[in-house]
């Protein structure tokens, strides 16, 4: 998911910043919403002078335009009246875009919070450092700054009898057998490319060349940078591994199975594929 345009991104509220703004409160992944005002179908996040419930926590994350972006722990499990706590990913299409990203940045900022309150060398508690943007550790001098791992994604296409053909695989962690692009995290040591070719050899057992770098996107579930390639079938037949692909087919451009969200990279990865093909 992508912040939008308007957003600037802070790790801490500027000396000038209105009161008030947006709340973005979250519980165990499941962020405090409530229905836009006359608009039954559309949910917001609390807006004023504070959070409406108990929280932990709270830093500022950035303005959206000019109004500030708190991010907070909720110390409850309850919703107010007219409130619900629900995970971010079921709120996708009731929330607008741009309060998903910035609550997928609420949601990574206070993971790091969370999971950074000892040093990891010495287990003395940290302090915040860098603005906001990072944790220190006063005992061993120990700096810590968010996680973000790096991951890659690539779709294979190759020229089928009938024209272009995608490969999609779904794994076993594909609730509702969802097809995407092949997707895996980068090794220490290794580089994007070599990790592409790693995970298509591991995951189908097939060769990939003419490699092509496609886009970007943070993935905030929980802390996932994924980078997208493209690249064109080299050679080798299809074979699952077990364990991780339950089933990856060449489908037709014309003939696709269900995809991922339309917020992923992914969705848009095969979008472009095949919008290239029917170019
Ligand atoms: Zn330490």
């Amino acid at each position: 998911m992508l912040l939008p345009a308007s957003f600037t991104p802070l790790w801490s509220a500027p000396a000038s910043s209105p009161p008030g703004g947006l709340w973005f409160v979250l519980e165990s992944g499941r962020l405090l919403t409530s229905a836009a005002a006359g608009q039954a179908d559309t949910l917001t996040v609390p807006q004023g002078d504070g959070p409406l419930v108990p929280v932990d926590g709270a830093r500022c994350i950035g303005l959206l335009g000019e109004v500030p972006c708190w991010a907070a722990r909720a110390r409850t499990e309850a919703a107010p009246p007219g409130f619900t706590l629900e995970p971010l990913r079921r709120l996708f299409d009731r929330l607008p875009d741009e309060l998903v990203a910035v609550a997928g940045r609420a949601a990574q900022a206070l993971e790091f919070d969370r999971t950074h309150r000892h040093c990891g060398a010495c287990a003395a508690p940290t302090e915040e450092s860098d603005g906001g943007r990072a944790r220190r550790c006063p005992a061993c001098g120990e700096v810590y700054y968010a996680r973000l791992a790096p991951a890659m994604m690539v779709l294979v296409t190759r020229q089928g009898p009938a024209g272009r053909e995608l490969l999609l695989a779904t794994g076993s962690r594909s609730g509702a057998r969802i097809y995407s692009a092949l997707a895996g995290f980068v090794e220490p040591s290794e580089s994007l490319e070599d990790c592409v070719r790693r995970e298509v050899d591991e995951e189908v057992g097939l060769q990939i060349r003419g490699l092509r770098y496609f886009g970007s996107e943070c993935w905030p579930f929980p802390h996932s940078l994924m980078v997208a390639f493209l690249a064109e079938y080299a050679g080798g037949d299809i074979r699952c591994q077990e364990g991780e692909i339950v089933d990856a087919q060449w489908f037709p451009v014309g003939r696709l199975p269900a995809l991922p969200h339309r917020l992923s990279v992914a969705r848009q990865l095969i979008d472009h594929a095949v919008a290239e093909a029917e170019r």
